[in-house]
């Protein structure tokens, strides 16, 4: 590939290939999969009404605390936000207890913001994989070096194989209940890691309501710990994207240095302080997905994993995640294949817990398949 010279006269030749600007990372590399969309569904299979069961969201629409201040909140929107997000803060202390929390656009927004914070090019970070794969984009993005350590056959944590690389690394992440498995790691498992460590463990807790695992408590005992958690799931703010993180005290104020200003809008950092409010909204979401997911685990059509989240993985050998996902589209439901998790064989999808009727269709269309 040609070199940029730097003179910026032979930058504005327009026999310059202008993509070559951009990092080679982004002419060739990966990008995040996003699930197909319901409406190319419908349209191909003839379908008026698709089951969107492939994004893990909460099929209760948003919860009505959380519409009231967004829509509150729209009066105030030719001003900049609270630059402390000092409402949203106070939500959460109510919420959880008296941590410190830092926050950003989504939390894949959280995810990235920590990188910034602590890579360098060159440096290390570690992934428990398979697992959800913005942490090596966001790294790598970084210039950060990936070292993935693969979960074991059942997809728990190779607790000696983690420590060992995690060592290494400034920063390592670890979900919990895993997204794609499900799988939820004990906490004395967590702590062992933290004991063993020096640099930063971010334990995702995207799913974390919906397990009967509470990893808050480390947070008292360790300087290393970052737990992010979302918006997105239990409390139905998809669409807003709201992440935040209870962080050591230290690194907050490093963690604002980094952040872009701004990060958050008022309108969702509105709604998010109502959906924090709004615990009956919380309540019957989380007692009607676990219902539901007891529903699909005990559906035996095919091996299902025990999940502590939203959704459940299925292993639909001797099909691959891809077929099997292309017969669910042809009878109306939308799932996804897991192809493109890292580290993981490509018989696998995942179904989340959707509206009555979508979760009916998912298991009539499963004891066809
Ligand atoms: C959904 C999800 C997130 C974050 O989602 P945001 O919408 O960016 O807050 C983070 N981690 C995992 C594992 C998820 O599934």
């Amino acid at each position: 590939m040609r070199r940029l010279t730097g003179d910026a006269e032979s930058l504005m030749q327009p026999s310059n290939r202008s993509v070559d600007l951009v990092r080679e990372l982004y002419q060739q590399g990966t990008s995040y999969v996003f699930a197909k969309r319901p409406e190319a569904i419908a349209e191909e299979f003839g379908f008026t009404e698709v089951a969107r069961l492939a994004s893990n969201e909460n099929p209760f629409g948003p919860s009505p605390q959380a519409l009231q201040e967004a829509q509150k909140a729209l009066v105030s929107m030719h001003r900049y936000p609270d630059t402390t997000y000092t409402a949203l803060i106070s939500a959460l202390q109510e919420y959880h207890g008296d941590y410190s929390f830092v926050t950003g656009v989504g939390m894949d927004g959280v995810i990235e913001t920590c990188i910034r914070v602590l890579i360098n090019p060159g440096d290390q970070v570690t992934i428990s994989t398979p697992t959800f794969s913005f942490y090596g984009l966001a790294a790598t993005a970084q210039g950060g070096v990936i070292s993935n350590v693969l979960r074991n056959a059942d997809f728990s944590i190779d607790i000696p194989s983690f420590i060992s690389s995690a060592r290494n690394a400034k920063i390592s992440f670890l979900c919990t209940p895993n997204n794609p498995s499900g799988t939820v790691t004990p906490l004395s498992d967590i702590e062992e890691i933290l004991q063993n460590i020096q640099g930063i463990l971010f334990l995702d807790n995207a799913y974390v309501e919906f397990s009967s695992e509470d990893y808050r408590q480390l947070m008292n005992r360790y300087k290393n710990l970052i737990i992010g958690r979302t918006m997105s799931k239990v409390f139905g703010l998809a669409g807003c994207r709201v992440g935040y993180a209870f962080v050591p005290d230290w690194f907050k104020p490093m963690y604002e240095k980094a952040a872009t200003p701004f990060t958050l809008n008022t309108i969702s950092a509105s709604a998010a302080v109502g959906a924090l409010q709004d615990h009956e909204y919380i309540e019957q979401t989380i007692s009607y997905v676990k219902k539901w997911r007891d529903a699909f685990t005990h559906e035996k059509v095919k091996p299902v994993f025990t999940s502590g989240a939203n959704f459940v993985m299925i292993d639909v050998a001797p099909l691959t995640g891809d077929q099997a996902t292309d017969f669910f589209a042809q009878n109306g439901v939308l799932v996804r294949s897991c192809r493109s998790f890292p580290g993981l064989a490509d018989h696998y999808i995942r179904v989340c817990v959707g509206e009555e009727w979508e979760n009916i269709r998912f298991l009539e269309v499963f004891r066809k398949i």
